[in-house]
């Protein structure tokens, strides 16, 4: 289990301050009601990978919450990149947050002040075993309930949840079904299949539409690979002959096996198995390729 690796600084409403000074009030809105957005991104040798894409959501989330963000979208780029500068980030993970202050107890006050910080830690390369999905317990949380394409904290209770209950039961991680019984998206990332040669994933209807997922889409169509993109039940996955998941921190990683238990009374093999994936090794070695060439900086 890995700590944080504190860096030195972080970038708190327009200033660097040291690591360990970066503290909030305990009544702090977004601590009560999770009345936040924020922003997962890579670095890669020193260089922030789809930084603009990045950013351009964070904002895009942040109007969705009505969270008036006091800086434009170019002063949080250069803030990220200046943040790498600082404390000499190289392999990291960088999280933008836009959160609510602690004026005020009430759900709404014009009282409510917007605060911006990102921060940014070394992390350690991904590890590359082939994962154990099993169908998660709880539905992802509709389109009609939160924008779903909003990366709020609000949306993460299901995810946390999902993820706990799958490792519980021996799984690493857990596909959603959508609220109309399609498969969506796991907790941090979004999920591919394989059937001969096409990549078949969800439509983003009812999942974010990850920048890791458009990156897929790139590299498919370099390489003269078939998206679909349709709507997918469970009965379908017994079909497939790959799976992958994609996301900004897990990157590309295999799916080894999906376990149906959460669906028993569907009528649905216990388990599927994937052993030769082809396809998704390409896909990875692609995306690492272009990790490495493609971060902007
Ligand atoms: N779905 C969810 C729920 C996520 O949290 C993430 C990670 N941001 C993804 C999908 C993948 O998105 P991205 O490729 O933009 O990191």
């Amino acid at each position: 289990m890995n700590a944080i690796n504190k860096a030195d600084y972080l970038w708190k409403n327009g200033q660097f301050i040291p690591w360990d000074h970066a503290n909030v009030h305990l009544m702090t809105h977004s601590l009560h009601y999770a009345s936040s957005v924020f922003e997962g991104i890579r670095v890669y040798n020193g260089k922030i990978f789809k930084l603009e894409q990045h950013i351009k959501r964070f904002f895009a989330s942040a109007e969705q919450l009505m969270l008036k963000i006091d800086y434009t979208p170019l002063e949080i780029i250069n803030m990220c990149k200046e943040l790498v500068s600082i404390n000499k980030l190289s392999n990291a993970y960088i999280r933008p947050l836009a959160w609510m202050g602690a004026e005020s107890s009430k759900l709404l006050s014009p009282l409510l002040s917007t605060n911006v910080m990102i921060s940014g830690w070394e992390i350690d390369t991904p590890k590359s075993q082939p994962l154990n999905l099993c169908i998660a317990k709880w539905i992802n949380i509709p389109p009609q309930s939160i924008p779903i394409q909003c990366k709020t904290g609000g949306r993460y209770t299901t995810m946390i949840i999902n993820k706990a209950e799958s490792i519980k039961q021996g799984f690493d991680d857990a596909i959603l079904l959508d609220w109309r019984g399609y498969i969506s998206e796991c907790t941090t990332s979004n999920i591919f299949f394989v059937l001969d040669n096409t990549i078949v994933t969800p439509i983003a209807d009812a999942c974010l539409n990850g920048i890791t997922r458009q990156t897929i889409f790139d590299i498919a169509k370099k390489l003269d690979i078939i998206v679909v993109e349709q709507h997918i039940t469970p009965k379908l996955l017994l079909k497939y002959q790959e799976c992958f998941i994609t996301g900004t921190a897990v990157e590309v990683k295999e799916v080894r096996s999906i376990n149906f238990t959460a669906l028993k009374d569907q009528n649905i093999a216990t388990e599927k198995l994937y052993n030769n994936n082809l396809i998704t090794k390409i896909v990875q070695k692609n995306y690492r390729n272009l990790v490495n060439e493609q971060s902007s900086f």
